[in-house]
């Protein structure tokens, strides 16, 4: 009987286990292959920075900063934060580093690891991953729907099928007060009916009340007036612009008038993909414009857009439309040694096979031959190499191959060669 388990990972966390890691391997090879093509960089920052740079960007009034940031003090009095998403420390980056002055336009991508402490009911992860991309510099609604495209270029290579694009626009600093207005004057009737959190946005920041989480406050706001109803000029020319391209792309879209997504630094576009699959939680994914964060946060005014992803959405959603992954990684050799002397010698030939570039493991807890036999079969080996003493005496040692079932004998002095031969290793460092 197992003794009582002490210790556990923390609420909300997931241990990726060996097993599950292989999903993980393919879905960061597809999206920096993507990346590749749509020649985006690879950007990392740190797992936390100071908590001003996320509740300046990211909104006072927002879910995320009001409830849902790891904050805290480090020794100094320092107040840090746990990156709840990827978009503010880019920019932090890139104003820091002034990478805007090599390049006009700078296009980045990121993997990572983001953590918010979501309720524990809503089976949300603490510590999620995400991978985004952000590109900054260009004003132009090309940018934007070559940003869409990339999203759903790599939800496609994944194998995502029942997939459905969102696309809305949040304005601008000018065209904001008239829809704030006629927001106000639609929910002033059923304020004493919003929760206390709306109470509050109605005076600071009444947009967010539209991203309320709770169910009576998305009823209240069922009709709410659109921010696209009172678009100014540039922002309504460029929201045509960005359907003008995605119809270019033949890239289907529904038009979702409340799109407000859960962050106040957009501007203009905002986009979603919808999983068909996923139930309440059905986006895998989203972004849009933020113009004016890159000035907000001490930079030269500079035009951006970007998006984010949810890797383990993405993985179920994945496994929900049962798209075909790849295979968990095998061996090339399984060396099976039989008593002292083919053991010793089993640990320098493991040696030399790996430095031949053949990937390889072998006994070390003194297993019979049979149950080694079974470790090479569950290991996915191609080829079992059985040093049996009666042939170690000879100077010759049985390759069995796993897949065809068939063995053969082959001296000591050609094993290497002869299984560099076998499984094609075409040269030193390349694995197999
Ligand atoms: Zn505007
Ligand atoms: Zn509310």
């Amino acid at each position: 009987m197992a003794k009582s388990i002490k210790y556990r990972a923390p609420r909300g966390t997931h241990d990726r286990l060996p097993d599950e890691m292989s999903l993980w391997y393919h879905l960061e090879g597809v999206v920096r292959e993507q990346m590749r093509l749509y020649n985006y960089s690879e950007i990392a920052t740190p797992t936390f920075e100071g908590t001003e740079l996320f509740s300046r960007s990211i909104g006072e009034e927002t879910e995320i900063v009001e409830k849902q940031m790891y904050t805290f003090f480090d020794k100094a009095g320092r107040s840090l934060t746990l990156r709840p998403e990827g978009t503010p420390p880019v920019v932090r980056s890139y104003i820091e580093h002034s990478l805007g002055r090599r390049q006009p336009l700078q296009k980045f991508f990121y993997i990572g690891p983001m953590y918010r402490q979501e309720a524990p009911q809503a089976g949300r992860l603490r510590q999620f991953h995400q991978f985004g991309a952000e590109a900054i510099g260009a004003i132009d609604p090309a940018m934007d729907v070559e940003m869409i495209s990339l999203l759903l270029s790599i939800c496609r290579r994944l194998g995502l099928k029942a997939i459905a694009l969102h696309l809305g626009s949040v304005g601008c600093p000018r065209c904001r007060p008239l829809h704030r207005e006629k927001l106000l004057a639609f929910l002033g009737g059923s304020y004493s009916l919003l929760c206390p959190d709306c109470q509050k946005r109605y005076h600071r920041n009444p947009l967010r009340i539209l991203d309320c989480k709770r169910e009576r406050c998305r009823e209240l706001t069922e009709d709410a007036p659109s921010v696209i109803d009172f678009l100014c000029e540039d922002c309504a020319l460029h929201f045509e612009g960005v359907k003008h391209h995605l119809q270019q792309l033949e890239i289907a879209y529904t038009l979702d008038r409340r799109l407000v997504r859960g962050l106040d630094y957009y501007t203009r576009t905002a986009f979603e993909v919808i999983s068909a699959n996923l139930g309440a939680q059905n986006a895998i994914g989203g972004g849009g414009r933020y113009d004016e964060l890159i000035k907000e946060l001490g930079g030269d005014p500079t035009p951006a857009v970007g998006f984010a992803a949810g890797m383990e959405r993405i993985l179920l959603a994945m496994e929900k439309e049962g798209c075909q992954i790849a295979q968990p990684p095998t061996i090339g050799v399984y060396v099976a040694p039989v008593g002292d002397r083919a053991r010793a010698f089993a640990l320098s030939l493991l040696k030399d096979l790996r430095q031949a570039g053949i990937s390889c493991d072998g006994d070390y807890l003194k297993r019979s031959l049979k149950a080694q036999m079974r470790m090479a079969d569950r290991m996915g080996a191609s080829y079992t190499v059985i040093l049996g003493e009666e042939e170690m005496d000879r100077n010759r040692v049985l390759v069995r191959g796993m897949r065809e079932s068939k063995q053969e004998e082959v001296g000591l002095d050609r094993l290497v060669g002869y299984l560099i031969e076998k499984l094609g290793v075409r040269r030193q460092g390349q694995t197999v």
